[in-house]
């Protein structure tokens, strides 16, 4: 069951403030707050999905399209189109999924190390 005693719904309720990126009727993307990288931004659903699982089966394919391509779109905006960028989604404690809201991680502007170090 969603909770909506999470950090990313009171975002999206502007109840805590964000350092927004782009917005439409499926997404809200901001910058994270703890960056990892140069560029870290955070894409997450309107909609109420704890995570990837939840959003993989029960979004339309109209949302998870048009999810898909604001993410694109994002990275696009933030400049990471040509220099490359990683997408990273958490679920569950082995991921360290810390908020269960679900979101995509944009990280990119400078060269990242490979994948797990
Ligand atoms: P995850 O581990 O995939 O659930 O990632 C959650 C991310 O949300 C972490 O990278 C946090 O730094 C980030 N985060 C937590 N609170 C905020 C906030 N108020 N604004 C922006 N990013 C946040």
């Amino acid at each position: 069951m969603y909770d909506k005693n999470n950090v990313f719904y009171k975002i999206l309720q502007s109840e805590i403030p964000a350092k927004k990126i782009y917005e439409n009727d499926v997404a809200l993307a901001f910058y994270d707050i703890n960056p990892v990288c140069k560029v870290h931004a955070l894409v997450i659903t309107k909609g109420l999905y704890r995570n990837f699982a939840d959003f993989a089966s029960m979004a339309s394919k109209e949302e998870s399209k048009s999810f898909l391509e604001t993410v694109e779109k994002v990275a696009e905006m933030l400049g990471l189109s040509k220099s490359g960028y990683r997408l990273v989604t958490n679920l569950g404690p082995d991921a360290g999924q810390e908020v269960e809201h679900f979101h995509i991680h944009i990280l990119g502007g400078e060269r990242i190390s490979y994948m797990l170090k």
